[in-house]
């Protein structure tokens, strides 16, 4: 996998961008007022457009991303657990820190609900602002359009799963997320020698599709800056109190996460002392939260699992190097919040199967998700459409995303320090031979 690095001035910008685009936009709207026909057409001929194609870059790169990132992970998930016992043990790790995660900020949000308390009226602008031509009740409605439970589990098995990829932004995106699931798992099954080249393809396309994230993130500052100029004008200041409700809550249920979670992980699975715990990972907090990439990270997280937490190699590496792309507990969280936060904001009421889906699709955006800075918006733009919010709202969070981000990266990275080390504890009593 290709490591990236997100130079901090990049961050930097995108904040003084979101800044600056909501400052300018609010003294807009109150001198001019939302309806000034100037104002309108600047929206709608300069910052409307620039702040769509900056969506338009994300977009594009969803499906060849998903396809491959998913592939990949589930065929890496198949082989460790051909390696046995490891694989077995920390997949069943990966599969309850990320439920915890997801279940943790679904609660939250519910509980919450920063997205509340928009009035009706400055919803439909908010809506028309963001996709004028989407008509979010048919979304909703079709959403929502009540299934048999056996007409549901056929639909997710694709007939046509170039079909689905057609229709991955009109929510036609799970039967194609299955077939890529199925893929993975067919890849690890069949002869080493057939797999490579698949796999060498795939391992190029993965690393292409990263490559236009990265560069739809270096346009993030002119993008960030149309998209919230354009909010700020038509809304004023009230889109970011919410906005602001959310950021905190993301960050408040990060950390109970991170310090709560993990620790009785580290405490009752680890047998270890969490606060010694995370001194030793400092210097790996410190460098996700720097670069925002788990992949970037990776090379830290294995030089500290062996010289400051004291965990051997032979399993450190193994954990580590799939868990930056196939665990990410921040990122599921983060998402399960995020859609949630959106859906309130857009006037969407998500019923307890369509939350439960929710939490189904965050826990598997845990394994689809690219270890690199924004990696968590594609597949947060697929999740959307298929619950009836249009895709363009995530240019509402966009804007700060990069603290969140810096954030919930620190929290994949310690969850793959947390998993290797539970691992190697299991592993010490079962079979202290095998160990370095
Ligand atoms: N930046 C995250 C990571 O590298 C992915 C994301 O949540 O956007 O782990």
């Amino acid at each position: 996998m290709v490591p990236m690095n997100a130079p901090r001035g990049k961050h930097a910008r995108v904040l003084w961008a979101l800044l600056l685009g909501a400052f300018v936009g609010a003294v807009c709207q109150m001198t001019l007022g939302s309806d000034h026909p100037g104002l309108q057409s600047f929206i709608k001929n300069f910052s409307s457009p620039v702040g769509k194609i900056f969506l338009n870059m994300i977009f594009m790169v969803v499906v060849p991303l998903l396809f491959s990132a998913l592939v990949l992970g589930v065929a890496e998930i198949g082989e460790a657990s051909r390696v046995g016992r490891i694989g077995l043990r920390s997949l069943a790790l990966t599969l309850l820190l990320s439920g915890t995660a997801v279940v943790l900020g679904l609660a939250a949000v519910n509980f919450v609900r920063p997205g509340d308390g928009l009035p009706e009226a400055e919803r439909q602008k908010l809506i028309s602002h963001y996709a004028p031509s989407a008509d979010v009740t048919k979304n909703v409605d079709q959403a929502k359009q009540a299934k048999s439970a056996a007409d549901t589990i056929v639909d997710l098995i694709p007939r046509n799963p170039l079909d689905s990829a057609v229709k991955a932004l009109e929510g036609g995106i799970l039967p194609f997320m299955v077939f890529a699931l199925i893929f993975g798992i067919a890849l690890a099954g069949i002869e080493q020698e057939k797999a490579m080249p698949v796999r060498a393809f795939l391992e190029g396309l993965f690393a292409i599709s990263l490559k236009i994230v990265e560069m739809a993130m270096s346009f993030a500052p002119i993008g960030v800056f149309a998209l919230i100029f354009g909010t700020a004008a038509t809304l004023g200041v009230s889109a970011f109190l919410a906005l602001g409700k959310y950021a905190l809550l993301v960050l408040a249920v990060l950390a109970i996460h991170q310090f709560g979670v993990y620790s009785l992980a580290l405490k009752f699975i680890a047998r270890r002392s969490p606060i010694a715990f995370f001194r030793s990972i400092r210097e790996v907090m410190l460098t996700a939260f720097a670069t925002s990439s788990s992949n970037a990270t990776l090379p830290t997280a294995l030089t500290t699992a062996r010289d400051q937490v004291g965990l051997p190699t032979s399993i450190s590496s193994f954990v580590l190097t799939i868990g930056a792309t196939a665990n990410q507990n921040g990122t599921a969280l983060f998402e399960g919040i995020t859609i949630l936060f959106l859906a309130q904001f857009f006037g969407v009421s998500l019923d307890l199967g369509q939350q439960a889906m929710v939490m189904g699709l965050a826990i598997l955006a845990g394994v689809g998700t690219a270890g690199v800075p924004g990696g968590a918006w594609p597949m947060i733009a697929i999740i959307l459409v298929k619950i009836g919010v249009p895709a363009e709202a995530i240019g509402l969070c966009l804007g700060i995303d990069r603290i969140l981000d810096m954030s919930r990266t620190v929290l994949n990275v310690t969850g793959d320090m947390v998993i290797a080390t539970c691992v190697s504890t299991w592993e010490a009593k079962s079979e202290p031979a095998l160990l370095d």
